[in-house]
């Protein structure tokens, strides 16, 4: 399998390439040039695979020339095999015609995890038998920096600094990140705020000279295809679940970057009977209003209930535009460019490709609490934040109501204790018991000043040998 860059003019590259790498030189991101598709007899048969066999099934041809079937299916296996559930990604059923697949089961309990452990065990693979060290660096505002540095953990290959903004992360999202210690663990606390943290990574990776001959960045933020690749899994999971390849499903997604949804679009691409897609968004609702404008606006970033969705602009939406204008890169870089200085309008025709498959539903903190306590009061059920903006959004589509919906429940309760408190539902959302000790383990980070100088001085200083 071949990838190619959204604007048009970047190398095209090959899988393990594509994983090594960030943004393409030329601005974009890394698709892949055509799509693996599968007919509704070997849909049939997919069916009754467990969750490995079938992210196996699914994955092999992205990987193509990387990775032999055999090796695949072995670090597939150790991935998932850390999972908490058996099922890996549970399907619940909240009400009649409406499911929760339940993506928290992870290390850190957030869908993250089912990317970013096998891009970890990946990454590994490559970089042993290539004999090289690389380094990650990312900024989080809560989830990211947990998963990754859970999914890297035990590479020794990879050194891995994660940014986090000081005194602005919740308490377990931090703890998370902070107790997971180890030499080439390194989380950075930077006085200041996400912007910051981010506006540092992108920096360096444009310009790396301060890091030693040998030696680049790898990008863990969902501008890395492979995180994209591994989310097409549990579409295909759930939607088989519920009687694809004979019936549609429809699916909500707690959506801030756009990486998640995304993944439900190359899922119906590649054959699985997609009725709708639900773009749920929580204030910063930059989606929503193009979906319903057709205008692409920057906003200011708006604190939710719901920080893993505090976006502004949502970096992947450039993927599935490069679909909605026929994968015409020119056209992309133009649009891009002109988005730089400012707000753009998309064009009547890709509106219309764009409205075929996807919907949108804005849910601010008042009504996120409200579906957290009404779910608890029907059903017993917690929802987080995240998860109840999807479920909300779910409900909205009324004309849709005929039809099996399915809300990814993105992160577990508990990760949000203040939001679940707000909720008034009586009950507290208790840690899993693999994180019971979280507020007992000793922490690790570096506070530093908001200065990239110093930030970078920091890590060349700390790269193992
Ligand atoms: C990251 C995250 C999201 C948003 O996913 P995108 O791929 O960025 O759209 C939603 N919910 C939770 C809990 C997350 O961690």
């Amino acid at each position: 399998m071949r990838y190619i860059s959204t604007r048009g003019t970047a190398p095209t590259l090959s899988f393990e390439e594509v994983l090594l790498t960030g943004l393409a030189s030329d601005g974009g991101l890394y698709v892949p040039e055509s799509l693996p598709s599968f007919t509704v007899s070997e849909l049939e048969e997919m069916a009754s695979l467990d969750y490995p066999s079938l992210a196996h099934r699914i994955l092999l041809p992205f990987v193509e020339g990387a990775f032999e079937s055999e090796e695949l299916q072995s670090i597939i296996d150790e991935t998932y095999a850390v999972f908490r559930h058996s099922a890996v990604a549970p399907l619940v059923q909240l009400d009649h015609n409406q499911w929760v697949l339940e993506l928290f089961h992870g290390p850190t309990l957030a869908f993250k995890d089912f990317a970013l452990q096998l891009l970890g065990r990946l990454l590994d693979t490559i970089l042993k038998r290539r004999g090289e060290k690389v380094v990650i660096m990312g900024a989080t505002s809560g989830d990211t920096g947990s998963a990754a540095i859970a999914g890297c953990q035990r590479c020794d290959n990879i050194d891995i600094f994660i940014l986090h903004p000081h005194q602005r992360v919740s308490e377990v999202q931090r703890r998370q990140m902070t107790t997971l210690s180890g030499p080439t663990i390194h989380n950075l606390a930077l006085e200041g705020n996400f912007d910051d943290c981010q506006a540092m990574v992108k920096a360096s990776f444009r310009d790396q000279s301060f890091l030693p001959d040998g030696r680049s960045l790898v990008a863990v933020n969902s501008i890395n295809w492979a995180r994209i690749m591994a989310q097409i899994v549990y579409y295909f999971y759930a939607g088989l679940a519920l009687g694809a390849p004979h019936r549609a499903a429809a699916y909500s997604v707690p959506t801030g970057n756009f990486g998640d949804i995304f993944a439900g679009y190359l899922a119906s691409k590649m054959g699985l009977p997609v009725a709708q897609l639900m773009i749920a968004t929580n204030r910063n609702d930059v989606l929503h209003r193009l979906l319903t404008s057709g205008d692409y606006a920057r906003q200011t970033l708006e604190h939710t209930l719901s920080p893993s969705m505090d976006i502004s602009v949502s970096s992947n939406f450039e993927r599935l535009m490069f679909d909605l204008y026929d994968r015409d890169g020119g056209a992309i870089a133009d649009l891009m460019a002109a988005f730089d200085d400012g707000d753009i309008a998309l064009s009547e025709g890709a509106m219309a490709n764009a409205r075929m498959m996807f919907a949108s539903h804005r849910v601010d903190d008042a009504q996120t609490l409200a579906c957290i306590s009404e779910v608890w009061d029907k059903t017993g059920y917690l929802l987080d934040p995240h998860s109840a903006i999807g479920y909300a959004a779910a409900l909205s589509a009324k004309e849709k109501a005929e039809l099996p919906w399915v809300t990814l429940a993105t992160a577990h309760p508990a990760k949000f204790p203040d939001a679940i408190g707000q909720a008034s539902v009586g009950t507290t959302a208790h840690l899993p018991l693999h994180l019971a000790g979280l507020f007992e383990l000793d922490e690790h980070f570096d506070v530093l000043t908001n200065d990239i100088a110093a930030v970078q001085r920091f890590m060349s200083e700390h790269l193992g040998a």
